[in-house]
């Protein structure tokens, strides 16, 4: 019978994969190197193979799936099966990744933006249960988000809905690879918040990661500024306060703009935890409308590593039901 549903997070550095039974357990997970550098081919290649040795080692048959999918990270056109681009991805332009994934498998096959499927897996099976209003934004090297209006997943024209961190926030701001500048993804995410701390130790200011890391800043992580924040060292203290007050005016806007009951932050510079997120429900407070941010919960994401194996097979399921 087909009731196991196959679940891939296409990362730049991993391919995770897992097979679900009818209740989402994983009954087998792996991860292995993307090897982007190799081009699309390889990467797709590597992943059916991994697909294949799941189903041997499970002692499953092709006959036992029910479908599959894929969270791929950048631009894509969920209908037609195709990555338009993807950053951290070289050479990777109009990919047709559910056409070379049918020359493998003949079950039912769906892809979609890595965030996308995050926000599917966090509704369905972990902070967002039961709500209908829901934003997920995920904090990583950048900020990535979904959004959940009425019960109902928004993709807009081109799929590309819901990029909070392109919401201007400064008229003239740190350049963003959109071509842009003053982006919030460029102040809210690992890399934005590290480069804050950059900024100011350049400026004379004195943190105990520098004896941590010496002259060489470029060693800084999002972690080392919860660390110092935890040790109350001033300046990891003033990163984090001012982080959380941009997050929170962008949340604002966000709130004003799709009266959402929950938003989930996610990602992995989400384990700042309270230390970023009271300053944001604080701003909050403060500047969005009373109604909306009253009526609307800031808190983590459940799902941590698995989200975008487990939201790949909740979105494969939806699309077929
Ligand atoms: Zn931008």
């Amino acid at each position: 019978m087909k009731q196991f549903t196959i679940g891939i997070d296409l990362g730049g550095t991993n391919i995770k994969a897992a097979i679900f039974n009818s209740d989402f357990k994983a009954v087998i997970e792996k991860s292995i190197p993307t090897e982007a550098a190799m081009g699309p081919k390889h990467v797709l290649d590597k992943i059916a193979k991994i697909i294949m040795d799941m189903i041997d080692t499970t002692k499953l048959s092709i006959s036992d799936i029910k479908c599959m999918g894929m969270g791929i990270p950048g631009l894509l056109d969920p209908s037609e099966g195709v990555s338009i681009f993807s950053p951290n991805f070289p050479n990777w332009k109009d990919i047709h990744v559910i056409n070379h994934m049918k020359t493998f498998f003949d079950f039912p096959i769906f892809i979609d933006n890595d965030v996308r499927v995050n926000l599917y897996g966090e509704w369905r099976y972990g902070s967002g249960i039961g709500y209908q209003n829901v934003v997920l934004i995920t904090l990583g090297t950048g900020l990535g988000s979904g959004i959940i209006n009425d019960g109902k997943v928004i993709y807009g024209k081109t799929s590309s809905a819901g990029e909070i961190g392109h919401m201007n926030m400064y008229r003239e701001g740190r350049p963003c690879k959109c071509g842009s500048s003053g982006c919030l993804g460029r102040y809210v995410s690992a890399v934005g918040m590290v480069n804050t701390l950059i900024e100011k130790l350049n400026n004379g200011q004195r943190s105990i990661i520098q004896d941590w890391v010496g002259a060489d800043l470029s060693t800084i992580s999002a972690k080392m500024i919860s660390e110092a924040y935890d040790l109350g060292d001033d300046v990891a203290i003033e990163v984090m306060h001012e982080t959380g007050r941009i997050l929170g005016f962008g949340l604002s806007n966000v709130i004003n703009l799709l009266n959402p009951e929950v938003i989930i932050v996610g990602g992995g510079m989400s384990a700042a935890g309270d230390r970023l997120l009271n300053t944001v429900r604080e701003t909050i407070a403060n500047h969005a409308l009373k109604l909306s941010s009253q009526a609307c919960k800031i808190q983590q994401a459940q799902l941590g590593e698995k989200a975008g194996m487990i939201g790949a097979a909740t979105y494969a399921n939806e699309r077929l039901n």
